[in-house]
């Protein structure tokens, strides 16, 4: 089969070359060079511009930073370029609206179109072990199981057009709410005078038990693979969080779901990526909630009886 591959930045450069490890031929194209060099070298065939990569493709998958830039080059050219029936994947992060535009735009040009954007950041990439969350037709949807699997652990089938980012924004909602709830517990817990450790050996295995905590945990000790005890490298980045919590936000107020609590963590996010949290894991919003916390009149106050 043949797979063009545009955008080959941290998360489709991998994507790519685990494509070719599986024997598939890969044309694949970025707007920079320095991306097509390090795709090159993993067995990318590069491509001179992305009408050139798919032109003989079966399959197209894009991986760009926003829905713009991929409203943008479906029609600036690329549907245009590819033959009849070509299938379409992006599994960019987009607004699910997007998504849903780029599916209409693709099904209009003669092609088939499928939303299907992943998770587990630029080390599942990396592994082949990404989930991927689609939205796409049946038959579609199994047309493109098996090219999923290269470069995913799971495949999940979420609906029709744009179920998928709408999956995904879902998802790292409640990832960006429950990071926060946990950083505050913490806080509040050595404000209180116990240790991270104690706090997290009760809640761990009881009703506060979540990935926030238990994978991701904003302190250092407990978790010993968590970025907390790397100075907070990420992981996934705040500005990442920031981002699809802007999407979440978005959908939020076009759906006129009553949130409170999804608004808010997009209003914390924004700030922590401006403030110096863009490129640290996003769990590093502890190290904010601590730095704002004023010292109480008895810090750690015990009762007196
Ligand atoms: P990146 O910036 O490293 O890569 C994007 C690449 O797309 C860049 O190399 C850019 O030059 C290229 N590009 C942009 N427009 C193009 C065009 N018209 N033609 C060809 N190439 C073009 O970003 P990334 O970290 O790889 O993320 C890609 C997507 O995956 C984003 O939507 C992001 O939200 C999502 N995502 C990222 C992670 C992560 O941990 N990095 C995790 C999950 C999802």
């Amino acid at each position: 089969m043949t797979i063009a591959f545009l955008g080959l930045g941290n998360m489709g450069g991998p994507m790519a070359a685990n494509l070719v490890a599986a024997g598939h031929t890969v044309a694949g194209f970025d707007v920079v060079p320095a991306a097509l060099d390090r795709a090159r070298e993993r067995g990318v065939t590069v491509a001179e511009d992305a009408a050139t990569a798919v032109a003989d493709a079966d399959v197209v998958i894009t991986m760009f930073p926003s829905g713009a830039q991929v409203l943008d080059a479906y029609r600036g050219g690329l549907l245009a370029a590819a033959r009849p029936g070509t299938l379409f994947i992006d599994s960019s992060t987009i607004d699910v609206a997007d998504a849903v535009a780029a599916h209409e735009l693709a099904v209009a040009a003669g092609h088939r179109g499928m939303d299907a954007p992943v998770s587990g950041g630029t080390v599942g990439a990396e592994a082949g072990t990404l989930t991927f969350m689609v939205g796409a037709e049946t038959d579609d949807f199994a047309a493109a199981q098996p090219i999923l699997e290269i470069m995913g652990g799971r495949v999940v089938h979420c609906g029709g057009a744009g179920a998928g980012q709408a999956a995904k924004i879902c998802n790292n909602m409640i990832l960006g709410v429950s990071m926060i709830a946990v950083s505050e517990a913490f806080v509040l817990g050595e404000k209180l005078g116990l240790t991270n450790q104690a706090l997290f050996d009760v809640a761990s295995a009881a009703s506060g038990q979540c990935w926030a905590l238990t994978t991701n945990c904003p302190v250092p000790g407990p978790v010993p693979s968590s970025p907390a005890n790397r100075d907070y490298q990420p992981g996934f980045a705040g500005a990442l969080m920031a981002k699809d919590l802007g999407l979440a936000l978005h959908a939020l107020e076009q759906t006129g779901t009553a949130a409170e609590l999804g608004p808010l963590a997009a209003r914390i996010y924004q700030r922590y990526a401006e403030e110096g949290g863009a490129g640290r894991d996003f769990s590093g919003i502890i190290t904010v909630i601590r730095d704002k916390s004023a010292e109480p009149p008895s810090a750690t106050a015990k009762p007196d009886h």
